[in-house]
């Protein structure tokens, strides 16, 4: 095909250059034929005048003009030539063709005028005589080399080109066969020229698609033309580089995929219309959507957050880096930090943005905890110290003189400074049991795990008693763990102590061990309120408390269930609640085989 469409532009070339050169030469020759039969014809002319010229002078000599018209005619027959014979003055004297009384004074044609200043000239024009166009020649007659008279052939213009129209049409014939012939020497050459040079173009092309494709591994074969075999040279060369540097691309490529991956932030980038470009795992688990189905989308439809969408278009239009805040709705409540920066080209220009996203809901979770602790220390101890401070003034100011009133407040004093005690003694275990977590544990040895369950109940049994609730140990009281007995022994009796508590009088709370996929489990259980489950992550924060009035009329701290956690992780276990309004709760602490 493209073989084809090479020959149409190579024939048409060559048959113009064969068109013309045929002409010129046609015409060339032509014309050269011309000018010889030209020649011929007046040379030819010469001579008769010349033989005539001798027949003639002594007629003229004698000045019979009757003999020498005669003669004249009868040479004229003979020659079928024109002869005329002019004299010394330029009269017609004789005439083949016309009769010479009848003709004009020829002095002044040319031929005859040349001819008179003894010259032989030749000379083409117009015979008014014969009023045809007519081929001269004029020869002088001299006599002792004095001009005596002339004598004067002529032919038809035709007559004398009449071989010329026959000779040039069979130029023409044998020019356009010629012409022919090389036209067809043309598309053969033309076919063999565009094969030579459409066949290497081809393997060129055809070796530039491989490339294209991404065979790399092939070479295309540097032979044949100079000028082909440097371009595939070069193409070659450009191969390797290009091969070269897309394996770089690709290696940057997949470092970078690896280190978005890899990261703990998300990250996000946008083109100039907010759509998105890529984004990493993480990225995609913050905004909690699908990579495949976000790509290409812009950043409204995916996710539904204004504050969001205000970042990434002020991201995209103020061209300085951009940080906020977001907060995503859902079950899991999420807040995430963004920082966005713009995304430029080679150039300069702003060609998209980067979001990078940062889970912050864990440190602002721990920093409200914090300052939530801080406010609740000081809180529970300045309920204690006001009230401690409050019946001592009241003392002061006379009850301590009527005993009655004064005991009663003295034995309010001392149970507010037993609770003041207790906050202090838990606050204290708490950040013990902090600081072993920020070691290496607590120190721990493997032993059956009853009796740290029986020694709690025993520590328990009193209270229970008075409040009339039945405390009973079951399970498998064998079960060996590693423990530290003292403080699993704390952890049992903070949860039997909140189980008599909450448990109404006259019901029954179980203590007890069983064995767990972990490997040990120490529960409570008890027939109290229950707890809603929105509440069961919160009970094990310090001082939190369901009921805040309740739990201190009844000596809680808030901070027995957050003693439990730490107790259990100090284990290398944890703690669980199982429990629904109305239906008791069960605590569970979960101890590994092996701490
Ligand atoms: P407190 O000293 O107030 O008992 P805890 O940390 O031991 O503090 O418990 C936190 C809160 O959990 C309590 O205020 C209470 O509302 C709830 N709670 C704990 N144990 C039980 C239970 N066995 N039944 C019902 N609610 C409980």
């Amino acid at each position: 095909m493209r073989q084809r469409r090479m020959l149409w532009q190579l024939f048409p070339s060559f048959v113009l250059v064969v068109a013309l050169a045929a002409g010129g030469v046609y015409l060339y020759t032509r014309q050269a034929y011309r000018t010889a039969h030209y020649h011929e014809a007046v040379h030819d002319l010469e001579m008769r005048a010349r033989l005539a010229e001798r027949v003639i002078t002594p007629y003229l000599d004698a000045h019979d003009n009757d003999a020498l018209d005669s003669l004249v005619v009868a040479l004229g027959r003979a020659g079928r030539t024109r002869f005329t014979v002019v004299g010394a003055d330029g009269r017609v004297l004789a005439d083949s063709e016309e009769d010479p009384k009848h003709m004009e004074q020829h002095r002044f044609r040319p031929e005859i005028a040349a001819a008179l200043r003894g010259e032989m000239m030749a000379s083409r024009r117009y015979s008014s005589t014969l009023q045809r166009h007519m081929l001269y020649t004029a020869v002088p007659v001299l006599a002792d080399d004095r001009v005596v008279g002339v004598v004067r052939t002529a032919i038809p213009e035709d007559a004398a080109e009449g071989g010329i129209g026959t000779v040039t049409g069979t130029l023409a014939g044998d020019v356009v066969v010629g012409g022919l012939l090389l036209v067809l020497l043309a598309a053969v050459i033309s076919r063999l020229v565009a094969r030579s040079v459409v066949r290497p173009i081809g393997d060129l092309r055809a070796g530039a698609d491989r490339f294209a494709r991404g065979e790399f591994d092939y070479a295309l074969p540097a032979a044949g033309h100079q000028e082909i075999a440097g371009l595939a040279q070069a193409m070659n060369e450009m191969a390797a580089q290009l091969h070269e540097r897309m394996e770089a691309i690709g290696r940057r490529r997949n470092e970078q995929e690896a280190i978005l991956a890899a990261m703990v932030e998300g990250v996000l980038a946008v083109d100039t219309s907010e759509r998105i470009l890529t984004l990493n795992a993480a990225a995609a688990r913050l905004l909690r959507i699908r990579p495949e189905e976000a790509v290409g989308r812009s950043v409204p439809e995916v996710v539904r957050n204004s504050e969001l969408h205000r970042l990434v278009s002020e991201t995209l239009h103020s061209g300085a880096p951009v940080e906020g805040t977001i907060e995503l709705a859902g079950d899991d409540e999420r807040q995430l930090q963004v920082h966005g920066t713009t995304l430029r080209d080679g150039s300069g220009n702003a060609a998209g943005g980067v979001i990078v996203l940062n889970d912050i809901t864990r440190l602002r979770r721990l920093e409200n905890i914090r300052t939530d602790f801080v406010a609740n220390v000081s809180h529970e101890l300045r309920t204690p110290v006001t009230s401690i401070k409050g019946f001592l003034e009241t003392l002061l100011d006379g009850a301590m003189d009527r005993p009655e009133d004064a005991r009663r407040f003295l034995e309010i004093i001392k149970r507010q400074a037993d609770q003041l005690n207790n906050i202090i003694e838990d606050l204290l275990a708490l950040s013990r049991l902090e600081q072993e977590r920020d070691g290496e544990g607590c120190e721990v040895t493997r032993r059956p795990v009853g009796g740290v369950l029986r020694s709690a109940v025993q520590s328990c049994e009193s209270r229970a008693r008075e409040k009339g609730i039945a405390l009973l140990c079951e399970g498998d009281l064998d079960l060996v763990a590693p423990i530290n007995p003292s403080l699993l022994e704390q952890a049992l009796v903070n949860l039997l102590s909140n189980a008599i508590t909450y448990g109404p009088a006259g019901s029954t709370v179980r203590a007890g061990a069983r064995r767990s996929v972990e490997g040990v489990e120490l529960f409570v259980a008890d027939e109290g309120p229950g707890i809603e489950p929105r509440y069961h992550e919160r009970i094990f924060e310090r001082f939190y408390r369901i009921d805040k009035a309740r739990s201190r009329d009844q000596g809680g701290t808030g901070l027995g269930l957050a003693i439990v956690k730490h107790i259990a992780r100090a284990h290398k276990g944890r703690v669980t609640v199982r429990s629904a309004v109305g239906q008791g709760s069960t605590f569970s602490i979960h101890l590994p085989h092996s701490a």
